[in-house]
């Protein structure tokens, strides 16, 4: 099966190109200028965006999160994705109480394998560290996985890492070529902030309960830690201009890399402190107004190496079940099928940059920080055929964060960009904003074992 594509602007990795591109099989096989393929279909790309399929480096989907279950499958999370122009997920394997590391990477793939309607990486987060659990560690990364993930939080849950054993966990893994994801919010700041909080029936008391500071504290340290060892940080989900400015220093001594999510460039904490708040509650929490307008203007001058959803999604029975006590109330919000067009309004329409920034961030960066590159996050001979061919002037349709039963944060929003084909390793999984085949999900797990 090969598929000539014509006349459209092609976003290469040197920027966009007036070229054709020929794909065979699986992949890319020919970029140039008059291709001659007496054999392929052509389709005829003109004024059509050609960008690489895009990434949404981080996702939490098909899992129990602090025992309630996720309202996502890979299935219908990677379906609200696609059609968006994501053909890579990037998911969590947390090792469990009764598994290795490398068992529980095996269930999950089976979550993935035909049932994602995209391709689906994991980041690892190992949760024991005897030498057998590292043997395993060692045989997962000489395998492809490339990112593990820890917690400076979350201790009721047994993800919590103090700084302590981070510097262990950081100094070994730093010798094996890998990057290391942390989700930065020192616990003990927020035992303390959550000590003085009396109601913790309203929303607003969540964001009191996880403040600003215990974000940047926890990021000041990482980054020391990052550089004492030599690991490759990355801190995932900043919220906090000040935090994105003290990596952006850390950065420039290379090594430390970070994401933000679209709810923290878009949304405030004046949603918590309103009737029905409870739908907005994630970790780290939405901020003040005076942050979330400093944070899009961080974004805007690509203090962000990618952009991420964290996407979280809780059905809106199990949110409102809870909302009396945001303590008890799951954290995370919905987002997957919002990251291209929300990025494409922000980015591109409200600040003026081109196709080529969504490209670097949402699918090119993405894919290096996971160690995909350059088989994904890019057009080029060899690459795996994922591609998406769009126009940005269509007429508005509505967005939606997640196809399931969910409080969608961004309800009424619309996009104009015109999904007219996603491919997937060579096949078209969508054509004019539809899936082609939503009986046959094609995605798999990129490394199986
Ligand atoms: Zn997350």
């Amino acid at each position: 099966m090969s598929t000539l594509i014509t006349g459209g602007t092609v976003y290469l990795d040197d920027g966009p190109a007036q070229v054709d591109v020929l794909i065979e099989g699986e992949h890319i096989v020919a970029i140039g200028h008059g291709l001659q393929t007496p054999h392929a279909e052509v389709l005829p790309a003109n004024g059509l965006a050609v960008l690489p399929g895009m990434i949404d480096f981080h996702v939490h989907m098909d899992d129990l999160i602090g025992g309630v279950p996720l309202a996502d499958s890979y299935r219908t999370g990677s379906q609200a994705a696609t059609l968006t122009g994501i053909t890579t997920l990037i998911g969590f394997v947390t090792q469990s109480a009764e598994h290795s590391l490398s068992q529980d990477v095996h269930i999950a793939s089976d979550k993935v394998n035909n049932q994602s309607f995209c391709d689906v990486g994991f980041h690892l987060t190992p949760t024991r560290f005897a030498e057998h659990d590292w043997g395993d560690i060692e045989d997962l990364i000489a395998r492809g996985f490339r990112t593990f993930k820890f917690y400076t939080t979350y201790k009721r849950a047994g993800l919590y890492q103090s700084y302590e054993s981070l510097r262990t966990l950081f100094a070994r893994l730093s010798t094996l070529n890998v990057r290391i994801l942390v989700h930065c919010e020192d616990e003990d700041i927020l035992q303390r902030a959550e000590a003085f909080i009396t109601n913790f029936s309203s929303a607003i008391s969540h964001a009191r309960r996880r403040p600003p500071e215990a974000e940047v504290t926890a990021i000041e340290k990482i980054i020391a830690l990052a550089e004492a060892t030599n690991a490759k940080a990355h801190i995932v989900h900043v919220s906090t201009a000040e935090g994105t400015r003290t990596i952006q220093r850390a950065a420039v001594k290379g090594g430390v890399t970070c994401e933000t999510a679209p709810h923290y460039l878009l949304l405030n904490d004046d949603l918590l402190a309103a009737p029905n708040g409870h739908r907005w509650i994630c970790s780290p929490p939405l901020r003040s107004e005076m942050n979330r307008a400093h944070m899009e203007d961080l974004a805007a001058g690509g203090a962000f190496d990618i952009f991420a959803t964290d996407h979280c999604a809780f059905m809106r029975t199990d949110k409102d079940a809870r909302k009396d006590d945001v303590r008890n109330i799951p954290n995370g919000i919905p987002g997957v099928g919002t990251l291209v067009p929300l990025m494409h309004e922000l980015l591109c329409i409200k600040h003026g940059k081109t196709l080529d920034e969504l490209r670097i961030r949402l699918s090119r960066n993405p894919a290096q920080l996971a160690g995909l590159y350059p088989r994904k996050g890019t057009i080029q001979v060899g690459a795996d055929a994922d591609l998406v061919l769009l126009a940005e002037n269509g007429s508005p349709r509505t967005i939606r964060a997640s196809l399931s039963d969910v409080w969608d944060p961004y309800a009424g929003r619309t996009t104009t960009l015109d999904v007219r084909h996603v491919f997937l390793r060579g096949r078209e999984v969508v054509h004019n904003n539809r899936l082609t085949d939503a009986d046959h999900p094609r995605g798999k797990a990129l490394y199986v074992i």
